[in-house]
Parts: structure tokens; sequence; C-alpha cells
């Protein structure tokens, strides 16, 4: 009197295997994804995203600058923006990261070169 018939049994272990693909998976995928991405055609630097995230904010838009302030074009608008309404007494403040144009993100650089 067997508890588990042979289909059952293969249900089973199909069953594992798939769990463990699906476990083993996202580590394969960051392993290969590079290359699997060349393959694709993708992006190897965000995956046809064509967005990478800006490395001066960190994403954020908007960079802390510490006093004092030498003159930059990014600086000149923000005060014309409203900025110098504040007053400027802080020290401490945050422009629009030149770097993204305060976005966060910029165009990726090797897609953005793709017509
Ligand atoms: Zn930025
Ligand atoms: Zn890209």
């Amino acid at each position: 009197m067997e508890g588990i018939t042979e289909s059952e049994l293969a249900g089973f272990g199909v069953g594992t295997l798939l769990l463990c693909a699906t476990i083993a998976a996202p580590k394969i995928d960051a392993l290969i994804s590079a290359s699997q991405r060349s393959s694709l055609g993708m992006c190897k630097r965000c995956g046809d995203l064509r967005i990478i995230a800006c490395s001066r904010c960190k994403g954020v838009g908007s960079v802390r600058v510490v006093g004092p302030f030498s003159y930059s074009p990014v600086d000149d608008i923000y005060q014309l923006l409203g900025g110098a309404a504040g007053g400027s007494a802080t020290k401490v403040r945050s422009i629009s990261c030149a770097n993204c144009q305060a976005k966060g993100h910029m165009c990726c650089p090797i897609c953005s070169k793709v017509p």
C-alpha cells in the first residue's frame, strides 16, 4: 500500500525543480544579464531604459552646496526663479543639479549615441 503514486512523485520532483529555478533565477539573471543584454541587443548600461540615475545628485535632482558660492549658470537661474527671495543668509542650500538638469536622471550615454 503505497501512499505516493509514481505520478505524484514525478510531480513533486518537477515542483522542486521549479522551486529551485525560481530561487536561483535572480542570481543567474545577475550573472548573465550583461552578456544577455548585449546578445539581445539591449543596452549594457541601462537595459534599454534609456535613462540612468544621475551620479552627482544620486537621483534627487538637487545638490546641497555650502557657501561661499562661486558663480555658476545654474546658481544664477536658481536666483532668477526666486531663490534669492528666501534670503541669502543661509550658507547651505540646494541648487538644481546641473548634471541632469534637476531631473535626477539623464539620458544613457550609450543609448543616446544611437540615433
Ligand atoms: Zn543630477
Ligand atoms: Zn543605455
